[in-house]
């Protein structure tokens, strides 16, 4: 902010100290890339992507005091000084009093799923996360969606399609009795629904629900920073709040949390589990040790724990850095909407999403319209994005058949601190491109089907070449 009333326009809260060359390439080298990449943007290689919307996970830039705190890293193989910078940062910013690093927000969910779930458990979420499913589900727990309906809708408007629907819990308790149910999994700014953010009022309700039933709530933190910038712009009440004072309200609601640091702390690698009850983490610390390293550094190196303790406090000193990082995903949102393109509303907190039903509505979900868009806006642009559904979302592990999410989307995700609004205009423009020749755009299927987290290695072919 400038304190300037008379200027509008907010830039970035950073400037530039060093660059990343990109390459440029082809239409025609880029067909014979995806090609070989088995039409999964996942198997191209980074070299041959120029604008890389796939993830927004570890593709932040750090800032140069992070990188400064590399330098710092205390490589002891036991209680590195950075760890307790990280434990120090956790406990100032999230409030957890308990702290166990791990390497990314996976070995957290894994660790976290082993100890709290039984088998024959029922776990409710507001919506799936794919690696936090399969590890509730390798723990011999049942994933239970319980989000709103709207959340499902891509064209529905409503602000908070991150909210659980308490008549859902209330279902599931009266079916199979709250103690068959661990905890609530509850996700900030839900990513397979659009990246959308539940509200403080809906949390309240859900402590109420839970604390009468004794059900923890495990909140999935990776974005739970953009989720408490959502409440301040969003929620009535809230607006004269700070983001690391909403942060600190919902953390004080629950028991405890799996991080991935590599979204919301501009880093490239990190994660940690946190929690108040002294005997999950004393469990957890048994655990961490044989899955992921010494529950002082957990998979990470000393400098990656001073990265992370920096990192948590560059997003949440002020407001400057998560206002700027929305600000770009609703401005590449914007241009796309303002085209007509089909896109998942409200736009969420990190990335934009296609809706692939709407643009290909006549590929049936088994040929994978969405996985075929982002292979086409490859090919059309050189920006790389992902599929968010059918694909993503695995068969049922009891009939075998594919889940056919009503949600069949493409995500364009925007790494923090990253790319300019004209790289953003690049990506909207691929999108047009590409939305010309729609009505000729056919499916895919598999040529390789991996059983677990299919779309990371999966390979197809297009179903026009046979
Ligand atoms: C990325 C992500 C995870 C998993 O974290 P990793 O660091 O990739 O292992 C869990 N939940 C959500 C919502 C995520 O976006």
């Amino acid at each position: 902010m400038t304190g300037n009333q008379r200027i509008h326009t907010q830039a970035e809260p950073y400037k530039i100290k060093v660059v990343e060359p990109i390459k440029m390439t082809t239409i025609e080298y880029r067909s014979k890339c995806i090609e070989e990449a088995g039409y999964n943007t996942f198997l191209l290689r980074s070299e041959d992507v120029y604008i890389d919307l796939l993830t927004d996970s570890g593709t932040s830039a750090m800032s140069d005091n992070q990188w400064a705190g590399m330098m710092l890293g205390d490589e002891a193989y036991a209680g590195s000084r950075n760890f307790y910078e990280l434990e120090k940062a956790v406990r100032d910013v999230y409030g957890f009093k308990y702290i166990v690093p791990t390497h990314q927000g996976r070995g957290a969910e894994h660790i976290m799923s082993q100890i709290l779930i039984n088998k024959g458990d029922y776990v409710p979420g507001n919506m799936f996360f794919t690696t936090t499913r399969l590890h509730q589900e390798l723990a011999g727990g049942k994933f239970v969606d319980v989000i709103v309906d709207e959340a499902h809708i891509p064209s529905n408007e409503f602000p908070f399609k991150g909210n659980v629907d308490m008549d859902k819990m209330q279902k599931l308790v009266d079916d199979v009795g709250a103690d068959k149910i661990p905890y609530v999994s509850l996700e900030g700014c839900v990513n397979m629904a659009g990246g959308q953010p539940f509200s403080m009022a809906n949390l309240q309700d859900l402590k109420e629900f839970c604390d009468k039933h004794n059900i923890l709530i495990m909140l999935d933190a990776t974005r739970m920073i953009e989720n408490s910038y959502f409440i301040q712009q969003r929620e009535k009440g809230y607006g004269h709040k700070s983001v690391a004072q909403i942060l600190r309200e919902i953390c004080d609601l629950s028991d405890g949390c799996a991080m991935s640091s590599k979204k919301d702390h501009l880093v490239n690698i990190g994660g940690f589990l946190a929690m108040n009850d002294e005997e999950f983490f004393r469990k957890a610390k048994a655990m961490v040790v044989v899955y992921e390293g010494l529950h002082t550094y957990g998979g990470m190196a000393g400098r990656d724990m001073e990265a992370v303790a920096r990192g948590i406090r560059e997003a949440t000193e002020t407001d400057d850095h998560v206002a700027a990082r929305i600000r770009q995903t609703q401005y590449l949102g914007n241009r796309l909407k303002d085209e007509g393109v089909p896109i998942i509303l409200p736009i969420g907190s990190h990335a934009v999403f296609l809706d692939a039903k709407a643009i290909l509505p006549h590929v049936d979900q088994d040929e994978y319209p969405a996985q075929r868009l982002a292979a086409e806006l490859y090919v059309e642009s050189g920006v790389r994005s992902m599929e968010r559904g059918n694909v993503s979302s695995g068969r049922d592990p009891e009939t075998g058949k594919n889940r056919r999410p009503n949600l069949e989307l493409v995500r364009l995700t925007i790494p923090r601190r990253v790319y300019t609004n004209l790289h953003m205009d690049v990506a909207a423009e691929g999108v047009f491109a590409m939305m010309e020749r729609r009505n000729s755009i056919k499916g895919l299927k598999f040529t390789y089907e991996p059983e677990m987290l299919r779309f990371f290695q999966g390979r197809f072919e297009p179903v026009d070449l046979v």
